[in-house]
């Protein structure tokens, strides 16, 4: 007797739809001003962003963020569509009086929950939804060697409340190897020690790969990255990298930075996770405090 019917093929059923429909993914950028963050959005994305807005502006000069910025782009691999948005936010503690100078950031997330919650309660108007829910946050940190500043850990506390957190190591080139493994361990030390909770998590109801894959991206996190939109040649060769006192850093090498650990986690391993995890767990703990405050 077979008593096989074929459920089975549900997860290339659901695979083919979500190809189809597309995905969005929302990516956020926080930090210092002059930390890299526009220059590492552009170098991680770079190939991508050419084709679709024709060209990237690698002649522009230092600019400053002064407002929140969305810019958004469709990039496209064999047969998968990606809408992807980036949200460049100002520099935070930048200011003499940076007293709750994250509010805006903090608010912009949370805007896009309400927003979310509200198409969905009228959902039978729409037939899928636009998700700009914040699906990763990148929070930038500068080379100092130096622990953070207090108001960093104050930032870091509330993202983490309401969004999946990234921290990177921001012009990692300046740092030498030791140095780099010295202040990644020091990081990690001040996130345990503040008790500040990172993407990924350990839910109840993930299996060994996962919990070895998020032990793996443990490990890694900071990423120490280096960020570069110049192409450099190298023996004849077009490298993407930064030329700097001790020689020259390129950015898609392994033994130079760690740009290509944090892509490909980006990418190929957790961009599902992200956009996930945003939903059953930051936009559902939204969800169930907003409805319960309706219902008092
Ligand atoms: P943002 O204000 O955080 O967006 O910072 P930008 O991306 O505009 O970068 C500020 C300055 O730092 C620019 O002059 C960049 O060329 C430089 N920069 C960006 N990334 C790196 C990096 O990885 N290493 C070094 N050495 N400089 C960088
Ligand atoms: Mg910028």
């Amino acid at each position: 007797l077979n008593n096989y019917v074929g459920f089975d093929s549900i997860t290339s059923q659901i695979n083919r739809k979500l190809v189809r429909r597309g995905f969005q993914f929302n990516v956020m950028v926080v930090g210092p001003s002059g930390s890299g963050k526009s220059t590492l959005v552009n170098t991680l994305f770079s190939a991508h962003l050419m084709n679709s807005k024709g060209r990237v502006d690698i002649q522009t000069p230092y600019r400053q963020t002064t407002e929140i910025n969305v810019t958004s782009h469709v990039v496209q691999e064999n047969r998968v569509q990606l809408q992807l948005n980036l949200i460049d936010t100002p520099g935070y503690g930048d200011q003499i009086n940076n007293d709750k100078c994250w509010e805006p950031i903090i608010k912009y997330i949370r805007d896009q929950h309400s927003s979310y919650l509200r198409r969905e309660l009228n959902s039978h108007r729409e037939k899928r939804l636009q998700d700009t829910r914040v699906h990763c946050c990148l929070f930038f940190i500068r080379p100092t060697g130096h622990s953070l500043r207090p108001i960093d850990i104050a930032v870091l506390k509330r993202l983490t409340e309401i969004v999946n957190v990234v921290p990177v190591i921001a012009k990692s080139d300046s740092l030498t190897l030791e140095e780099r493994a010295a202040f990644k361990q020091q990081i990690r030390e001040e996130i345990t020690k503040h008790d500040i909770n990172l993407y990924p998590y350990d839910s109840d109801d993930i299996d060994d790969e996962e919990l070895n894959l998020n032990a793996a991206v443990r490990n890694l996190i900071p990423f120490a990255v280096v960020g570069s939109e110049k192409e450099i040649v190298v023996d004849g060769k077009h490298i993407r990298g930064r030329q700097n006192r001790w020689g020259i850093v390129n950015v898609d090498d392994e033994n130079h930075c760690e740009f290509i650990y944090l892509r490909n986690f980006l990418m190929r391993t957790h961009l599902q996770d992200l956009i996930e995890t945003t939903s059953v767990y930051h936009y559902e703990r939204f969800r169930s405090k907003q409805l319960s405050t309706l219902k008092e």
